[in-house]
Formats: C-alpha cells, structure tokens, sequence
C-alpha cells in the first residue's frame, strides 16, 4: 500500500467534511493547515543519512519550517478562538533558537521538551500538534524517497521504519495476507505492516492484555487499547468497508475515537 500524496489527502478530506457536520470545524482547521503543507516545497533528503530515528540528518528548510510553524499558530488562533489564550505564549516564545531548538528534540524524542515558561499544562499537546504540521513537508518527503528503499516485511517493528514515530492509525487489511494489519506514523505518514495480535506501541503480546472496541455502523472502525501499556490504536477494517479512504485523512475523520479513548483513561504510552 503506497501512502496517499497530499493534494489525494486534500481532495478526500474535502469532499468527507460535509458528512460530518457534528466535526466540521475541526475537519475544515486540519484541511486549512494540509494546504499549508501542500504549498511547501521540500528539498530532496539524503536517506542514507536519515537511518529509522537519526533525524538530526533530516534536511529541513529552518526558515520555511518556522514559517509554516507560524502559519499553524495563526490559522489555529482564527479558528479556535477558545485556544486563544493558551496559543498565546508559543506565539510570543516563536524565535529561531526556541523552534530550532525545540524541533530538534521533537525529531530525535518524539515528545516535546521545551516550552514557553508561563504556559499552560496542556501547551505541550499543542505545541507537539503545530510541530507535527510544522514539519510534515520533510517528514513525508522523507518517507517517500526511503519507503522504496526499506524491505518493510523484514522492519517487524511498532515504530515507523522511516522516522522512528509512533503509529496513531492502523487498518486491517485483505492484502498480502487475511487478517494483516498497516500502520500509518504519526509524523510522517508512512505505512508498514505489523502484526494485529500486538501491541505496536510497547511490543506486549499476551492475549489478555489486547483487546479491541468495534466503533461506528457496520464495524468500520475498532479502537484497539493495550492494558500493558494503556495505549490505544485508531483502526479501519477495510475488510468490510467499500469506500476506502486515505489513512491520512480516516486519521482526521476519528478525531472523536481520540477523545473516547483519552476518557476511558488510554493515551501516549509512558516515556522511558
Ligand atoms: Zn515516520
Ligand atoms: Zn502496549
């Protein structure tokens, strides 16, 4: 399964949006800021350099990256006007020492270390998104130059073979065999295979502690969750489903599972 480009994001993430009234706002923000990405023009990345997770070789345009960071921020602040106050102090911390700094360790973590000192405790999960969007042009001009490059059958790994990222989607596919399952990173979209019966997040395999919710009409949608680690996996079966979307974009569409999960106390596996 080769990932979706991103103008084929773009275009189903639009023509989806009017079928989800009840998330239309945060569909049209996510699909504001895509275009965002979509305008950037990344140079070619050297993918001997940029082995899974050695990303301080990632060739990043710094000026064009915070830029876009910017971009996020403002974009974000029109459309969330509740976020206001809290996007406040990144827009004022936005510098080229702060954002190189913080970006850098964002690559090499996967977590986000710095922050302004007067924010508020949920500015790490915002801060982490702008970044995410903020980076994405390299990220995924990188997975598309190594991906042909990696024997993605032998990688065996929960984390992404191109950047070293967690999964935050996964589907069950038909394809090579019944019952496999691909995961999408969550930094720069790549797709691999993995197992179904573990857990990509911290590697647990024991029957009893894996376990899955079927969501939505027709079983489209499972939230796999890990009682080893508390983390939980977004899925799409698209055994049953006859109108299949890009990962990308079916990522977006579940922003509710997010929520669902986090209540029903899953989230981000603990850090090391
Ligand atoms: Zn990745
Ligand atoms: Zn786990």
């Amino acid at each position: 399964m080769s990932p979706a480009s991103i103008e084929e994001i773009i275009a189903a993430l639009a023509s989806e949006t009017p079928h989800h009234p009840e998330i239309a706002a945060e569909l049209e923000l996510h699909l504001a800021l895509l275009q965002k990405v979509a305008q950037v023009s990344p140079a070619a990345q050297k993918v001997e350099a940029v082995k899974a997770g050695a990303l301080d070789n990632l060739n990043v345009d710094w000026t064009a990256a915070m830029e876009l960071a910017r971009a996020v921020l403002e974009e974000t602040a029109a459309r969330r006007p509740d976020l206001g106050e809290t996007l406040a102090p990144l827009q004022a911390a936005l510098n080229p020492q702060f954002f190189i700094t913080s970006a850098m360790n964002y690559l090499q973590w996967g977590y986000v270390r710095e922050l302004p000192s007067d924010g508020r405790e949920d500015l790490g999960a915002l801060w982490a998104f702008v970044l995410n969007y903020a980076l994405r042009p390299w990220l995924r001009a990188l997975a598309a130059a190594a991906l042909p490059t990696i024997e993605l059958e032998k990688w065996q790994q929960g984390k992404c073979p191109v950047c070293g990222g967690n999964p935050d989607f996964a589907a069950l596919v038909k394809e090579p065999a019944e019952g496999g399952r691909v995961l999408l990173c969550s930094r720069c979209d790549a797709e691999w295979p993995f197992p179904r019966t573990s857990c990509p997040l911290c590697g647990d395999s024991h029957p009893q502690k894996q376990g899955y919710h079927p969501v939505g009409e027709g079983g489209r949608y499972r939230l796999y969750v890990c009682e080893a680690c508390g983390g939980y996996v977004k899925t799409v079966d698209l055994r049953v489903v006859d109108n299949s979307l890009p990962l990308a974009v079916e990522r977006v569409l579940t922003l509710g599972l997010d929520v669902a999960a986090i209540q029903a106390g899953y989230g981000a596996p603990s850090r090391e």
